[in-house]
């Protein structure tokens, strides 16, 4: 994964392209990248990543890891003033997805008590609506 990383990741850049993996646009939101996942078209979900190829929280920089916090802070505010959301998780798995992410999850107030907590990345489908997913993300690039 050298120079620009790897086209086959699907989160680095691809040339001039977003990454193959987002639906929407790469926002900057302090150093990072933020945008809506394939897949995960749900209204204020986001992944918050780094540009360069990193696969887990303990490959980042001191720099990059201390970005890291200030950058889900903003999209954390920038999902809960755009949602009627009552919660926002932030997880990180990776599996499906090598190139490190935390995926920022608004979390509606009247969601079934079965879709909470891990749950509610299963239960993703229920919730898909990908036209209100790249409104929510327009948030963050005016924000
Ligand atoms: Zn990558």
């Amino acid at each position: 994964m050298s120079g620009g990383g790897s086209q086959a990741c699907g989160l680095c850049p691809d040339g001039d392209a977003p990454p193959a993996e987002l639906a929407s646009p790469a926002v900057d939101v302090g150093g990072w990248a933020a945008g809506v996942l394939r897949g995960y078209e749900v209204p204020g979900w986001l992944a918050v990543f780094p540009r360069r190829h990193v696969e887990s929280v303990d490959a980042l920089t001191g720099a990059e890891a201390e970005e890291l916090g200030g950058a889900l802070r903003s999209v954390t505010a920038a999902v809960r003033a755009a949602t009627s959301c009552e919660k926002v998780y932030a997880v990180t798995f990776g599996e499906r997805l090598p190139h490190f992410h935390v995926l920022v999850m608004a979390v509606p107030a009247d969601l079934p008590a079965e879709l909470r907590g891990a749950a509610l990345i299963g239960g993703k489908d229920r919730l898909r609506d990908p036209a209100a997913a790249l409104e929510v993300a327009e948030h963050l690039r005016f924000r």
